[in-house]
């Protein structure tokens, strides 16, 4: 129970990633805001196991974020979760999909971290982690917007690094390849139509394809990367980009 007395907010945390973290945190004692969306009675029931608050506040909107900082109150560690994708060429992309994916896989994070930065100045601790992706390192086609957005956030989270340096307070990303989430399952019916393929061949020779472990990152590893970043023994690690790719961007 390390992290009681700390108070966490994970950013997206309803379902996948976001969730296992939120859990993670909770178990090392850490008070847990939850955000995201969902269906109101399991988001009920979570926040009663998880002995959590929850703002429900829409994140690619700049007064969304405020509203779930805001409501959040004095934040030790922010984790930096909530994300989106869209799967099309870059000639059809939807603008509008551009628009969404920057404002919440990358604008929220500059948001959230400019309105928590002030009180982990003044504990003289905090941990900002920032959920980025494989995508934050590397390209794929029809991936426009997510693929710029999470470059962006890897550079965010270096500068966070360098100018938190000296005040106690670290920022890193945990980068995963295929996680299995809601997220990468919904992505598959829009792959299958940009790709002319079928689903079994999309898992396999779209997503496991350059991931060479050939199996799925687990919500719950992403979760435990999470949790030690927030140890004393992490407070030299600052500026990384935590791959967990199955070898990914090794090659
Ligand atoms: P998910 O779809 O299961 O969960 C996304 C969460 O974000 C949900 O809680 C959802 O309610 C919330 N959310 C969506 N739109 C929101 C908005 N406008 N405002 C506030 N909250 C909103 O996704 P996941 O797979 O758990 O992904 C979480 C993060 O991990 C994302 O940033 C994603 O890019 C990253 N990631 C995922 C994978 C993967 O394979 N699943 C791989 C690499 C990186």
């Amino acid at each position: 129970m390390f992290l009681k007395g700390k108070r966490a907010v994970v950013t997206g945390s309803t379902s996948g990633i976001g969730l296992a973290i939120a859990r993670a945190l909770r178990h090392e004692g850490a008070e847990v805001v939850l955000s995201g969306f969902g269906e109101a009675g399991e988001i009920a029931r979570l926040c009663d196991e998880l002995e959590a608050g929850h703002v429900p506040a829409d994140l690619t909107r700049r007064e969304g974020v405020e509203a779930l900082m805001a409501a959040a109150g004095p934040t030790d560690i922010l984790v930096n979760n909530a994300g989106m994708q869209h799967v099309a060429p870059v000639e059809t992309f939807p603008v509008a999909k551009w628009d969404m994916i920057i404002a919440l896989n990358l604008t929220a994070a500059f948001d959230t971290s400019r309105l928590a930065v002030p009180h982990m100045k003044a504990a003289g601790w905090g941990r900002i982690i920032n959920i980025a992706s494989a995508h934050s390192l590397t390209a794929s086609p029809y991936k426009a917007a997510y693929v710029a957005a999470k470059h962006g956030l890897a550079g965010l989270t270096k500068t966070l690094a360098l100018e938190l340096a000296t005040a106690g307070v670290t920022a890193n990303c945990i980068s995963p390849g295929y996680v299995w989430t809601p997220l990468v399952e919904n992505q598959i019916p829009d792959t299958m139509k940009a790709r002319n393929m079928s689903r079994e061949d999309v898992i396999r020779d779209v997503m496991l394809v350059r991931q060479p472990t050939k199996s799925f990152v687990q919500p719950g590893d992403v979760a435990a990367m999470a949790v030690f970043l927030c140890r004393d023994e992490a407070a030299n690690i600052t500026g990384a980009n935590m791959s967990m790719d199955g070898g990914w961007t090794a090659e």
